[in-house]
């Protein structure tokens, strides 16, 4: 009998293991929790989920993958609360849009998706596309077929006839058409209501509208308000019915005033933002969605010659430089606040360059990193599975060489990138999938 015991035993420790765990040592932890970090830590992980994260750098079982990261510093997964994964902007943008099909669009948008993991953001937001590209990319990356974060898209974002994201804005009447709710271009409640509901059939996960004009569209003003209180009342509700969060772009103060005032989750760039906005917003619970790189970037482009079209250029120059005045007033006001890039405007993979941006701005570093972590959970209500590492949330983590506490920038450079429990990125390289 005793015998026995000993074969099977035998037998048990050499055969591989089905719950083999992988062991993250980490030598510096920033949870997105804790307001201060932690040292020496292993972080467990079986099954794609956080089983365990214990004191000290554990032993472990026969079969357990260990990665060292002992001398690096260890993040919850980053999160982008806005990104255009099916676009990125360049000197051809505005032509690209009569010569490019969906399928080109497609292609392009995982190439990015690639980036943006690489860059070490393990689930993003995506704020408008063509049409159906960001649905289909966010299952191809669920399924396997593409590598990339973890995607909750809005689909086309809802505009208003003549709006921000009407797609046919600034075209000549022979090509404009007539858009209308399946394009995601309204004009009165009922075409409101139909632009949602359009939008849960195509399987969009929440809804973007565009509250006032914006910069890169080909119209005169890049901050009237567009949509009536009754048209923005009925998306709310009818996202509601949905589970839908609603996200407003707005620059001007009425429009986005009217928008936190129905209801939506969260204000994207909001530069014009005063403190009436402000108030209101900290009584509704509103997130900021500061953008400050898409601000840095458009103005930078302004002062190029033939890159942005003539009624774009005085635009991106005037309210570009304005959000980082707008992120400062905001965050010391005690709006909530998620990190957010407007990613696509600048190039894909540079996304950490909004951390620089916000400490800049004034906002402390470990604020920065959890307003991409637990607060960007929290705006996307996935704060019971995801924003921390802590005991039973999905294993997202990533690192970076040095302590992004002291110099933030290293975020810029991250070395390990891991989402669902699987390695898609060690020592600062791609491992093949
Ligand atoms: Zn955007």
């Amino acid at each position: 009998m005793r015998t026995w015991i000993l074969v099977i035993a035998a037998l048990l420790a050499f055969a591989p293991r089905a719950d083999a765990r992988t062991i993250v040592h980490a030598g510096r932890l920033i949870d997105g929790v804790a307001s201060a970090p932690r040292e020496r830590v292993s972080i467990v992980v079986d099954e794609g989920r956080i089983v365990e994260v214990v004191a000290g750098f554990v032993n472990t079982g026969a079969g357990d993958e260990v990665v060292d990261l002992s001398d690096h510093t260890v993040l919850p997964g980053l999160m982008d609360m806005h990104t255009h994964l099916a676009f990125e902007l360049s000197r051809t943008s505005y032509m690209d849009e009569f010569v490019m099909n969906p399928t080109d669009v497609a292609i392009r948008s995982t190439h990015y998706a690639r980036l943006t993991l690489m860059a070490g953001f393990t689930t993003v937001r995506d704020l408008g596309d063509d049409g159906m590209t960001t649905v289909a990319l966010r299952k191809a990356i669920a399924t396997g077929f593409a590598v990339g974060p973890r995607i909750y898209t809005a689909g086309k974002s809802i505009a208003t006839t003549g709006g921000h994201a009407d797609p046919t804005s600034g075209w000549c009447q022979a090509l404009a058409g007539d858009p209308g709710p399946r394009e995601g271009v309204v004009s009165g409640v009922d075409d409101a209501r139909k632009a949602v509901r359009q939008r849960y059939k195509d399987g969009a996960d929440l809804i973007k509208i565009t509250a006032t004009g914006g910069v890169l569209s080909m119209a005169s003003s890049g901050d009237n308000a567009q949509f009536s209180d009754d048209e923005l009342a009925a998306i709310v509700a009818t996202g509601k019915d949905y589970g839908f969060g609603v996200a407003a772009h707005a620059h001007g103060a009425e429009g986005m005033l009217r928008a936190v005032n129905a209801g939506v989750a969260s204000i994207e760039h909001g530069t014009y933002m005063n403190d009436e906005i402000m108030r209101a917003m900290k009584k509704k619970g509103t997130y900021y969605v500061p953008t400050i790189l898409a601000g840095v970037t458009v103005a930078e482009l302004s002062k190029e010659e033939n890159y942005l079209p003539a009624v774009v250029r005085p635009k991106a120059a005037r309210i570009g430089p304005q959000i980082k005045d707008t992120f400062t007033k905001a965050y010391k006001s005690g709006v909530k606040i998620a990190f957010g890039t407007d990613t696509g405007v600048s190039k894909h993979g540079e996304n950490a360059r909004e951390f620089e941006l916000m400490v800049e701005c004034g906002m402390p570093p470990m604020t920065a990193i959890q307003a991409a972590t637990m607060e960007a959970a929290r705006l996307l209500r996935i704060d019971d599975r995801l924003g921390s590492i802590e005991k039973g949330k999905i294993a997202d983590l990533v690192a970076v060489k040095e302590d992004p506490l002291a110099n933030i920038s290293t975020l810029k450079d991250i070395r390990f990138v891991m989402k669902d429990g699987v390695v898609y990125k060690l020592d600062g390289a791609a491992v093949a999938r």
